[in-house]
């Protein structure tokens, strides 16, 4: 249906003991948008990847994804629906080659070895890193660990990919070549929740973005529009 949004996020709460790290959070996703999750430290971003991912059961709310209530859903039944995820701390197997960590990706998709192979020597192809497709994950920088992480979530095509933070902790001169790829992703239609802090690269990127704080969603708007709220403003000048 054209209208029912891909995710429907709806009034969520993660409380851990005494701290609440998501508050009566709602928002949704439509197929084909990118958003973008902002906010200080601590404000409950990560968390809400966590929830919608499945890493996590809320204390309450509800979570629906492609028309199906995914509230209880275990992580891998939500894999298997169409959501996948990359991590700010990148965690590929380090004694496995490139190819070889996305071809555990790609498995659901094929019968045979060869079949695994040839496909994710297409995905490592897509993210640049063709060069280094047999050199184990081990030896890769931080910029190509977080290319082979999108290879890997990519290769599950997701109806639904969650970003941690693309460029963060990524050299200068390799977050150009990030960014063509997610604007590539998005050129073909894949539907995006990324978390970022870097305002150009959120500009650049999202249609939509909602500003978090202490576990609640402060500010939604155009990026343009959560980038000049006062609000947000104060916060960022107040982090330096
Ligand atoms: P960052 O940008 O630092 O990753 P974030 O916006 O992703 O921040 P979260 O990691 O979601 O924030 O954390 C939100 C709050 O929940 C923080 O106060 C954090 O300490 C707390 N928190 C997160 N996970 C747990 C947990 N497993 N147990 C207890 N508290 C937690």
């Amino acid at each position: 249906q054209e209208n029912t949004p891909l995710l429907d996020v709806r009034s969520v709460t993660m409380a851990f003991g005494g701290i609440v790290a998501v508050r009566d959070l709602s928002f949704t996703v439509t197929k084909g948008e990118i958003l973008a999750l902002m906010g200080p430290n601590g404000a409950g971003k990560t968390t809400t990847f966590n929830l919608i991912a499945g890493a996590l059961l809320p204390t309450s709310g509800q979570i629906f994804f492609d028309g199906r209530d995914i509230t209880q859903t275990k992580p891998d039944a939500r894999c298997k629906a169409g959501i996948a995820r990359t991590f700010q701390i990148t965690q590929p197997f380090d004694e496995l080659t490139v190819v070889e960590n996305v071809m555990v990706a790609t498995m659901p998709y094929h019968s045979s070895m060869s079949q695994m192979r040839k496909d994710a020597r297409r995905y490592v192809q897509m993210v640049g890193l063709a060069e280094r497709a047999d050199v184990m994950a081990k030896g890769l920088s931080t910029g190509q660990r977080k290319r082979l992480e999108l290879a890997r979530a990519m290769a599950t095509r997701p109806k639904l990919l969650l970003m941690d933070e693309v460029t963060g902790g990524v050299d200068q001169k390799s977050i150009p070549g990030l960014l063509d790829l997610v604007k590539s992703l998005r050129d073909e239609g894949q539907t995006l929740i990324i978390i970022e802090h870097n305002m150009r690269v959120i500009n650049e990127l999202s249609d939509r973005a909602i500003f978090m704080n202490r576990g609640a969603r402060m500010v939604e708007g155009t990026p343009h529009e959560v980038a000049g709220h006062p609000q947000v403003v104060d916060l960022y000048l107040g982090e330096g």
